[in-house]
């Protein structure tokens, strides 16, 4: 089929909710992806941030295939070698927390809050959950109420009780919040959806963990986007040396298949007993076996310090195109999540890149979002530089 074949299919059966793009992709290999048509773009957006490594990595493809070969689901009932040893490895990474997996990014989030809600409960009947103005966790409707968008929420109201948004980097907006009821504040340590938002209060983290402390709250931290390598550490919490009570993840953890792992201190995690949560795709054998083999290749291909490295190359080429140029605004962001804001709409310079073949993405509106694979060579940076940098001063 053509990519006019497919987008045309498409549109006539799908529930019209995505705003996407006329064109179906049938192939991908490492940072290019190929057309129905066959043409080759190269790809900064890896798929909203998940497929972190680039397309089909041989590590990855390579533990799906062998898993998928041998057995594909048991469900929760039973255990399997993959998702224990997941388990086994994200609770190493993280002082020896306790993991539950579902499928999704939202899922772990609806997770996070039942358990702070949960633990609330036996912690003096609390329930609240302070959340952000701006931020996304979501399109369930607990994770819909925590997501300080207005927009997101338009149809949908009543809104779940029990949720109060408060304004991001403000301490004292969150300290007003806190009452006898709260239980959890929820935050992304670097708000994605809403404009690659990097916290300018240098220890807004630090302390929010210490008026969490002070409270006795949990801390609660959305990593779906940023976590599993994407700022250049493993869990973005890591460049600002504070650690969470609970973190969720998705988006990169599989390589792209679908999986999310809510993370929490043993003594929290404890508070959910057996029949309290769960779900029957969770900690699939083969989601765990990729998600395995992308924990390996980012550390056997030191794609860390490529991702800091390259990264870092990119938003020094990004700063200097600023410096004389009045449409950008700010260049932001850690490691291979960069946010470039624009004095006005960033879908034109989308639209630029994306003629001359490279996918880039905006969000906030007047941010143009770079989410490029971490393992990227100079070279292909380089490519893609050269035609953000037509599109930006065109
Ligand atoms: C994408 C995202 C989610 C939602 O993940 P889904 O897998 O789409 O449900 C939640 N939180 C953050 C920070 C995200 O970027």
């Amino acid at each position: 089929m053509t990519n006019t074949e497919i987008v045309e299919l498409t549109h006539q059966h799908l529930v019209n909710i995505y705003g996407c793009l006329p064109l179906a992709f049938v192939e991908g290999r490492g940072p290019y992806l190929i057309d129905a048509d066959g043409n080759r773009y190269l790809d900064f957006f890896c798929g909203l941030a998940v497929t972190s490594l680039g397309h089909c990595h041989p590590a990855v493809v390579a533990a799906i295939k062998s898993q998928a070969e041998k057995l594909i689901h048991v469900s929760n009932v039973f255990h399997t070698e993959p998702t224990a040893r997941l388990a086994e490895r994200l609770s190493k990474l993280c002082g020896g927390a306790r993991v539950f997996f579902a499928n999704s990014g939202a899922e772990v989030n609806e997770a996070a809050i039942k358990l702070a809600r949960h633990w609330g409960a036996d912690h003096g009947g609390r329930f609240e959950i302070i959340a952000m103005h701006n931020s996304f966790h979501g399109r369930t409707m607990a994770t819909l109420s925590a997501t300080g968008q207005e927009k997101y929420h338009q149809g949908f109201q009543p809104m779940l009780p029990g949720i109060s948004l408060v304004n991001y980097d403000d301490l004292e907006a969150v300290e007003a919040a806190v009452n006898p009821k709260t239980a959890a504040v929820l935050v992304e340590p670097i708000q994605g959806e809403g404009g690659v938002v990097v916290p300018k209060t240098a220890d807004y983290l630090a302390r929010l963990r210490k008026l969490c402390d002070h409270h006795n709250l949990l801390l609660m931290f959305d990593e779906v986007q940023v976590g599993i390598g994407r700022t250049g550490k493993l869990f973005a919490w890591e460049h600002f040396g504070v650690r969470p009570d609970v973190m969720t993840l998705a988006k990169a953890l599989g390589g792209g298949l679908p999986i999310g792992a809510m993370v929490a201190r043993p003594e929290v995690a404890a508070t959910l007993t057996p029949g309290t949560h769960g779900t029957t795709f969770g900690g699939n054998p083969v989601a765990c076996a990729a998600a395995l083999a992308v924990l390996d290749t980012i550390e056997k291909e030191r794609v860390l310090e490529n991702a800091t490295a390259i990264g870092n190359y990119l938003m020094e080429e990004l700063r200097s195109i600023a410096r004389t140029s009045a449409r950008i605004v700010e260049v932001r962001g850690y490691g291979m999540i960069i946010g470039v804001v624009l004095e006005g709409e960033a879908r034109p310079v989308v639209d630029a890149c994306l003629k001359e073949r490279l996918i880039l993405n905006a969000t906030a509106g007047n941010v143009l979002r770079l989410l490029p694979p971490l393992n990227l060579t100079v070279e292909q940076a380089q490519e893609g530089m050269a035609i953000i940098r037509r599109a930006l001063t065109a």
